[in-house]
């Protein structure tokens, strides 16, 4: 037998079992298709055959509609850095939704989150909220273009700015018709010749200082440090869109980089787990958004809703403060660095990319520089791996994402660095090695 058939038949016996061991949410599923398409509202959430349905979740815990336990390893695409109950948070939406909900008026804690951050992330020196990273990054394009009068927008391959903000090789369908250039990610050269090249059309450079959704792919510091000096000479705009990484160090990602965008946008857990998403940055460019002196409107209904800014205040002062983003930083790179010892070990072509609390598995060999360096990774493998970890208890991403969260217990990881144990000994002969 190939081991292409062989893995085709690992995953159909995969499938099967999910299948055997799931009836509750294909019944779910099917019933829910009637009324979305694919039963989906947010298509990272599908897999075959079907997805599961979760019912609960407390702690790093969750359940799934047939009752299964399993240990939380992608706590809501990096949102859910609290877990699923913690009373800091609970107990704060509840305080804020007994000051009554929708108030149609400015509030009296929408200014201690700001402040909150500003403080936090130095370089927002002002900012405004969204209801998600998604908005986060269209208005700081929007406040881009107009502050330059220019309209080309710099982006990379694979980047990922939200659900029309997606980026292969070329926007994706979905992607706004803003006037993209993509470029490879991680290539100085090619960003500073492009930039100086077409620098009096460009606007900003909207980057993600590590890739996530395309497999957190970290960017180099030199990579980035161009991008801030070549949006410089241009007269750009340099966006860093952190809605994931803020969390990986004290005061983000681009701050221990020691590099200074224009603008930032944030996103994910930084609202407590309710719907969020902020842009800021210099004052001269938030400046265009200030209602009584400035050119640009935004609005939002929800942009200053009371439940999101209790949970984030509540979350970012008493849960996550700095400390605890450099710490929980510090247990991903140790469990990253064991996942990777694991895989050398065992000669296989299997590795973790990212940092601190973010990382992906990929099946390839070799430094992954951009997402042009996963294309011939075979997805199947992706999958077994999914499936592997389930049925071990472990819920993470079927694209091989993996995410800490506060709660996650040290016996937690031990478990999931002995299922990719268990997973190499029992997939060794379909996967491939290491010369
Ligand atoms: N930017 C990055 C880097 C993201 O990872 C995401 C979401 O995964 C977004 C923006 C979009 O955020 P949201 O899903 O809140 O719209």
């Amino acid at each position: 037998m190939t081991t292409t058939t062989a893995i085709d038949q690992a995953l159909a016996h995969a499938h099967q079992r999910f299948a055997d061991s799931n009836p509750v949410s294909r019944r779910q599923f099917d019933a829910q298709a009637r009324y979305m398409p694919g039963a989906n509202s947010r298509s990272v959430l599908y897999y075959a055959p079907f997805p599961l349905t979760i019912a609960r979740g407390e702690g790093a815990v969750l359940w799934d509609a047939d009752g299964h336990r399993y240990a939380d390893f992608i706590a809501e695409y990096t949102a859910g850095v609290y877990g699923h109950s913690a009373p800091e948070i609970r107990e704060a939406v509840l305080e804020a939704m007994q000051g009554g909900i929708n108030l149609t008026g400015h509030n009296l804690l929408e200014g201690r989150l700001a402040r909150l951050i500003c403080e936090r992330f130095p370089q927002v020196e002002q900012l405004r909220f969204t209801n998600s990273g998604t908005e986060a990054n269209l208005m700081a394009l929007t406040a881009a273009l107009h502050f330059t009068g220019r309209r080309k927008i710099v982006v990379f391959s694979g980047g990922y700015h939200g659900g029309v903000l997606g980026f292969g090789t070329k926007p994706l369908p979905t992607t706004v018709p803003f006037d993209f250039l993509v470029l490879p990610y991680n290539d100085a050269q090619t960003a500073r010749e492009q930039i100086e090249k077409h620098g009096p059309e460009i606007a900003a450079v909207l980057a993600e200082p590590m890739q996530g959704a395309s497999g957190c792919i970290p960017g180099r510091p030199d990579f980035l440090q161009a991008l801030r000096e070549s949006a410089t000479q241009v007269g750009a705009l340099l966006v860093f869109d952190e809605v994931m990484t803020s969390r990986l160090a004290p005061h983000g990602l681009a701050n221990a980089l020691g590099i200074r965008s224009d603008l930032t946008t944030l996103g994910k857990y930084i609202g407590g787990g309710m719907s969020f998403g902020a842009f800021g940055g210099r004052a001269d460019v938030m400046a265009q958004f200030d209602p009584r002196t400035g050119a640009l409107s935004h609005s939002g209904t929800f942009n200053n809703n009371v439940m999101t800014m209790a949970a984030g205040y509540a979350g970012l002062t008493k849960l996550f403060p700095p400390e605890a983003a450099g710490a929980l930083s510090a247990r991903g790179e140790a469990m990253r660095a064991r996942l990777d010892a694991l895989c050398a070990q065992a000669g296989v072509a299997l590795q973790f990319t990212g940092l601190g609390s973010l990382m992906n598995a990929h099946f390839v060999k070799g430094e992954v520089l951009r997402s042009e360096d996963l294309a011939g990774v075979d997805g199947r493998l992706r999958q077994l791996l999914f499936f592997h970890l389930l049925e071990q208890g472990i819920y993470a991403s079927p694209r091989g994402f993996v995410v800490l969260s506060l709660p996650v217990a040290d016996a937690d990881i031990d478990r999931f660095v002995a299922a990719i144990g268990s997973f190499i000994g029992a997939h060794r002969a379909l996967l491939p090695g290491t010369d």
